[in-house]
Parts: structure tokens; sequence; C-alpha cells
């Protein structure tokens, strides 16, 4: 066997010659280097995958419904998510129940004593940087099942829809390794989900035509098709290699912030309690206690089209993090920000800590920012960079100690003795 691109010299005259994947057809010039087998057949990279994944799935199917019986219970969930995510403790509870049911519902068929369970996709409500996508992608984690991340935002900007809808589903096959057994139990979290009816916002009569096209073709995946999916991506075309698979089985968890909507429900909430005119004057309900009471109804205002919102009917709301949670986020979870430098800077033997009031004061300059924890990291490594910088050429065993002064950057941060810092630490 040899590499497809290592061709016999070219004669005078003679163009370059590519060869071509004698499974799919594409040449060398498409697909890059090709493996070549006996009598000039060859084997491109893509296809060698779709075989080992056919090869692979002979093997799993000895497993048969190996995820189904090892559903974890809802507590379980909630404990292993626990490690990873820190506070959002309604929106545990309601993802571990929900999590636990669907892989239930696959333990027994979905269809127990002639009684059809039907699948429960989940909705998560909540600010920029408070969890959502990493409860979804934890999730997928524990439950031992492939995952893929896709922007609802991204299906209007393309326009092709179906396209763009499909290539999730792509995604999800490649991260089941290209069994679509098993990637048809997976889990896809589409983001930003309320950007794509956002348009509507307010306006009852003149309908984002683009936006509600985007959300019927979610509709159609979410409630369950067989789609089929070009092999290699991009757009569809006759010639093209397809990959069916059925989306009735598979999690849709949708993300979204959902700005105004709180505007919304304490516009009704208003209306309901104290009459519509008191509601134009009284303040109205705080955010987070508006959130939690929020109906389909809502959401529809909102320009979710009912026919979507009716499939997303477990709905989680994650709550705006505090400082105290911030400070939480940097120390506690597996892989905190604190735990992360602390070994970064373990590997060059230097050690480094943080004060309680350091933390602090990360979490509220993350604050400020008003991007939850996302900004911690950036907000962290912006810090540490001069100090990353000169790290391999300290002396061994140096001692970091970052304290207010440091993050507020009155102070340099700079390498202590070994015996000093007698600082509270993190
Ligand atoms: P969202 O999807 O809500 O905008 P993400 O889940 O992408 O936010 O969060 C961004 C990053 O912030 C995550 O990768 C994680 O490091 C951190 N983070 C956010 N919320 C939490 C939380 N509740 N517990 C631990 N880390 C969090």
């Amino acid at each position: 066997m040899s590499s497809g691109q290592d061709f016999p010299p070219i004669g005078p005259g003679e163009r370059p010659r590519s060869n071509f994947c004698s499974f799919c057809g594409k040449s060398s010039d498409e697909v890059g280097t090709l493996i070549q087998g006996i009598d000039r057949t060859f084997i491109c990279r893509e296809c060698s995958d779709l075989c080992q994944s056919v090869f692979r799935r002979q093997q799993k199917k000895r497993f048969g419904n190996r995820i189904a019986w090892q559903v974890p219970t809802p507590r379980q969930i909630t404990a292993r998510l626990n490690e990873y995510v820190v506070g959002q403790t309604l929106a545990k509870k309601v993802l571990s129940v929900a999590v636990h049911n669907h892989y239930k519902r696959q333990l027994f068929s979905e269809n127990i004593g002639g009684v059809q369970l039907d699948k429960s996709n989940i909705l998560l409500l909540g600010p920029t940087g408070s969890g959502k996508t990493l409860l979804a992608q934890t999730l997928a984690k524990i439950i031992d099942v492939p995952f893929a991340i896709g922007d609802a935002t991204t299906l209007t900007e393309a326009g092709y829809v179906g396209e763009d809808v499909e290539n999730l589903l792509l995604k999800l096959i490649s991260a089941a390794d290209y069994d679509i057994e098993i990637a048809e139990r997976g889990i896809i979290y589409i983001d930003e989900i309320d950007k794509i009816g956002k348009r509507n916002q307010n306006v009852s009569i003149t309908r984002d035509v683009s936006g509600e096209g985007v959300q019927q073709a979610l509709l159609k995946m979410i409630e369950g098709t067989v789609a089929n999916v070009p092999a290699h991506g991009g757009r569809k075309h006759p010639e093209q290699q397809y990959l069916q698979i059925d989306t009735s089985r598979i999690l849709f968890i949708c993300g979204g912030t959902f700005v105004g909507l709180e505007e919304i429900i304490r516009h009704r909430i208003g209306r309901t309690h104290i009459g519509f005119a008191a509601a134009e004057t009284a303040p109205g309900p705080r955010d987070d206690v508006c959130l939690p009471r929020v109906t389909p109804d809502d959401l529809s205002r909102f320009g979710m089209i009912p026919e979507l919102i009716g499939r997303l009917p477990v709905i989680a709301v994650l709550d705006q993090l505090e400082e105290e949670t911030l400070v939480r986020i940097l120390r506690e979870p597996r892989n905190a920000l604190v735990k992360q430098y602390k070994r970064l800077f373990q590997m060059e033997d230097a050690h480094i800590e943080f004060t309680e009031e350091a933390l602090r004061t990360l979490a509220r300059q993350a604050l400020d920012r008003k991007t939850g924890a996302r900004g911690l990291r950036s907000i962290t490594e912006k810090l540490l960079l001069d100090a990353m910088y000169q790290l391999p050429d300290q002396v061994r065993g140096c001692r970091y100690v970052i304290t207010k002064e440091m993050v507020e950057e009155k102070e340099p941060i700079r390498p202590l003795p070994y015996s000093t810092a007698a600082h509270r630490i993190a």
C-alpha cells in the first residue's frame, strides 16, 4: 500500500495526473492524500472513516442498548453536574429529570403497554455566560453520548436553511465516529434560538419571514424525521453520498438569552395581578422573579412559533451569576481556572495562589463586563500574561501570590521568595 500522491514520473509535455478515490470518485486534488491498494485502486480519508464506522457498528451491535441500560438516576446526574457547574440548582434538577426520562424512554422503546412516550426536548433560558452550553455539554459527557453544538443564527445567514440544519446532524454523526446508531442517541445543543425569532418581538402584523423559515426547518428536525445528510457536508447535489439519520431519538437542547422576555412576562403578570393601567406605571416584579414564570404564550409573543415551543416542553431557567457564584466558579469546579493555572505553574516548578480578595476583584471585573462567567478567563489571562511570559526563565520553586492590588493593576506581579506570603489563599 502506498500514498496516492506518489505519481510516476511525468513525461515531456504531459500534464500532472490526479488519482481518484475508488469509492467516492473524488480526485486527490480535492481530498488530499489517497491510499493505494492493488490494481490502482485508491481510498480517501473520508471514505476510509466511513468504512471504519461500518466495522465499528458491527462490533457495537453486540452491546445492544448499552447506553439505555446505564441511565443514571436524576440524583446521580445532578451530582455529576455539580462537579462541573456551580449554582443553577433548579435548572440542574429540571435537566436531570428530563435527561433521565429521555433515555429511559429509549430503554422501553418509547412504547410501554401501548402508551407512546413522547420525546421532551429542552429549552434553556438564561443570561450569557451563565452555563447553558456547559450544562448541555456536561450532560452529554455524563450519559456518554455524542454531542454537537450549533448556532441558530448561522442558519439565517446562510439562507439555505435545510442544508445548514443537516450539517448540524453531520457534526453529531462525526462526534459519533460516523456510527449512525450511536449518533441517533446523541444530544444537539442549538444556541441563540431566541435570535431567529427576535425580529418578531413586539411586532404583531409583520412576521419576520426568514426567522420563521429557520424555525420551521428546525421544527422538522426536532420533532423527528429521517434526514438525508450530505456525507461530506456542504450543499446537497444529486451525485452526493447521503447518510440517513432518524432524529426522533436525538435530544435537542435549545438555549437563548431571550433579552426582553422579562418585559413580556412582567407585562402579563402586571395585567393579571393589578390591572392593565396600574402595570403601566408600577415597576413590576424583578427579572429573576419573572423568568421562572414564563409560559408558552410569552415565548410566542417573543417571536417563537407555537409549534416549535410545543416541541420544547421542558423549560429550565438559569440564574444571573452573582459575585459569590463567580468566585466559586474560579475555585471549585473540576476544571476551575485557579486549578488550571496552578497546574500550569506547577509544570514550571512554580506555585501560584490567589487571595480571597483577588478572586472577588476578578469576579467583580467579570460582572462589570456583563458576560457572566465567560469573562473570567480572558480577565485572568490578561492579568497573568507577564508572569507567564517570564515563568520559564524564573528560578525553580518560585511562588506567586496574586493580591487584590495586582488584579487592580496597582502593583506588579512578581515572584516571592519561598518563605514569604502569609496571605489567606485560594
Ligand atoms: P452560555 O452558554 O450560558 O452563554 P457557557 O456555558 O458557554 O455560557 O459559559 C461560558 C463559560 O463560563 C463556560 O465554559 C464555563 O467555563 C463558565 N461557566 C459559566 N457558567 C458556569 C457555571 N454555572 N459553573 C461553572 N462554570 C461556568
